[in-house]
């Protein structure tokens, strides 16, 4: 077996067991250096990677190895090659003459600089690491120390309300705290569109694109937002182009993968993956509570743990409802002036909690729908596009994402192999559809109640 071949099969075990985003980036552009009789050396891209493999995955890796040759007792990792640079584009050099407008929505909150967007209550001090997001801060962490060196871009995605734009902020917070003369932009994508949108309209688009060229650090928040966008595409690519070439920072958050924003162009598609991709995923229990605690003691709340337990164990998905959760009990504490007990509590959360709690399962959805719809399993599942099939299998995928942790390709993996782009366009369009349409909105209350009920037995 070459080396070639030996890490071959060590990556496909490995992809196996991690995320498309997790494998890409720990794995990509690695391999076996040399084998001799009881050592391999695996050649990584850099330092960051190096660590990582070395104390998280180098037992995975072993074993996998040892699968393969079993008289190997051990790993090291050695940094190889250093990356192909994008070749460097030409660009006009447009002087900046009027002076930097600001990019702040006129104050809306004090706590925000009109110069770079910046929040400074959101800072990696107050981010609470967790098994879902640690890959995530890490990456984050790790870009402020090696600016425009180590990941280019750094891409961030995952799902609403989990601590995206709080670590965005953060990286930017910590390099400015650092360097007050880095040049530091933080933007929505939405906000980056409607600037674009006023300056075509003043023709005033170079003074922008120069504005954007001169940053040492760009983020922009939830670049999904392009999507279908293509003027908006046109400045971020030619100002991705720009800032690359000169190895200054980018850093971007989405709620999904490039792969899967639709009508991105693929020329942006393949800068945006030509970085660093981490993905956050949904918090586990002990990491909520430690959220609720930091929020607690960043507001002076004082709750027993009673509450703290009853709070991270009803709310799940979205640390942003765990914060509105905690508000309103803060609320009433403020209002009585005292700690309200559990029960209290409950009568609190009763109108945030619409659905109570209850642990389901993907088999147990898949069953629901296809009892409902009157079909087999197996019609999920089989590749017919017939309309009496199609519909109970979007509206299958849809709920296995609603009322389970199953992310957009195990889902895709559940319902015979899809890719995980068909399961997010399903998704959306039940989503959407189920604003305007009352009985489809009726039958997924009636497969829910099918759902908890046959599970509570
Ligand atoms: P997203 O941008 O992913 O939708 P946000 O970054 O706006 O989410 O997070 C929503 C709220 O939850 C913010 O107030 C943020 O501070 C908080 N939050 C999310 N994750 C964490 C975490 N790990 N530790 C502390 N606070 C968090
Ligand atoms: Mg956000």
């Amino acid at each position: 077996m070459t080396n070639e071949e030996l890490w071959k099969a060590v990556l496909g075990e490995m992809e196996l067991s991690l995320t498309r985003a997790n494998f890409t980036t720990w794995f990509k552009n690695t391999s076996v250096l040399s084998k001799d009789k009881n050592a391999v050396v695996v050649s990584v891209p850099n330092g960051f990677i190096k660590e990582w493999l070395e104390n998280k995955f180098n037992k995975r890796i072993l074993e996998s190895i040892r699968n393969q040759n079993p008289e190997i007792r051990e790993v090291r990792y050695t940094i190889g090659r250093p990356k192909i640079e994008l070749a460097r584009r030409d660009f006009s050099n447009v002087l900046l003459e009027k002076e930097l407008e600001s990019e702040s929505d006129s104050g809306a909150d004090k706590d925000i600089d009109g110069a770079t967007n910046l929040n400074k209550k959101y800072t990696f001090e107050s981010f609470i690491v967790g098994s879902n997001n640690e890959l995530a801060h890490a990456a984050c962490l790790a870009v402020t120390k090696n600016l425009g060196k180590l990941y280019n871009p750094l891409f961030l995605y995952g799902g609403v309300g989990l601590g995206k734009t709080h670590l965005l902020q953060a990286i930017g917070n910590k390099v400015l705290g650092e360097n007050s003369s880095k040049n530091i932009l933080y933007i929505s994508a939405e906000k980056f569109t409607s600037n674009i949108t006023e300056t075509i309209m003043n023709r005033t688009i170079e003074d922008l694109k120069s504005k954007y060229a001169q940053l040492d650090l760009l983020i922009i928040d939830d670049i999904q937002f392009i999507a279908g966008k293509e003027k908006t595409q046109e400045i971020v690519f030619s100002t991705f182009n720009e800032l690359y070439g000169k190895n200054k920072q980018i850093v971007l958050s989405s709620d999904r993968p490039p792969q899967s924003i639709p009508t991105l162009e693929e020329r942006l598609r393949s800068r945006f993956e030509g970085g660093m991709i981490a993905d956050i995923g949904i918090p586990d229990f002990e990491t909520r509570l430690a959220i609720l605690k930091q929020k607690s003691r960043e507001k002076n709340y004082d709750f027993n743990e009673e509450t703290f337990v009853y709070i991270a164990t009803h709310i799940q998905k979205n640390v942003r409802e765990l914060e509105g959760a905690l508000n309103r009990v803060g609320a009433f504490s403020q209002i009585y002036n005292r700690t309200p007990d559990t029960k209290e509590v409950k009568n609190i959360l009763n109108t945030y909690l619409t659905t109570p709690y209850k642990k389901t399962s993907p088999q147990s959805i898949l069953k629901a729908v296809a009892d409902f719809y009157s079909i087999s399993g197996g019609d999920l599942i089989k590749r017919s596009r017939k309309k009496e099939v199609v519909k109970p299998r979007q509206v299958a995928m849809f709920l296995l994402r609603e009322e389970t942790k199953l992310s957009f390709p195990e889902i895709g993996q559940k319902l015979g192999g899809r890719d995980h782009s068909t399961v997010i366009h399903a998704c959306e369009k039940i989503k959407s559809e189920v604003s305007v349409d009352e009985p489809l909105k009726q039958e997924l209350v009636l497969i829910k109640e099918r759902v908890y009920n046959s599970f509570e037995k």
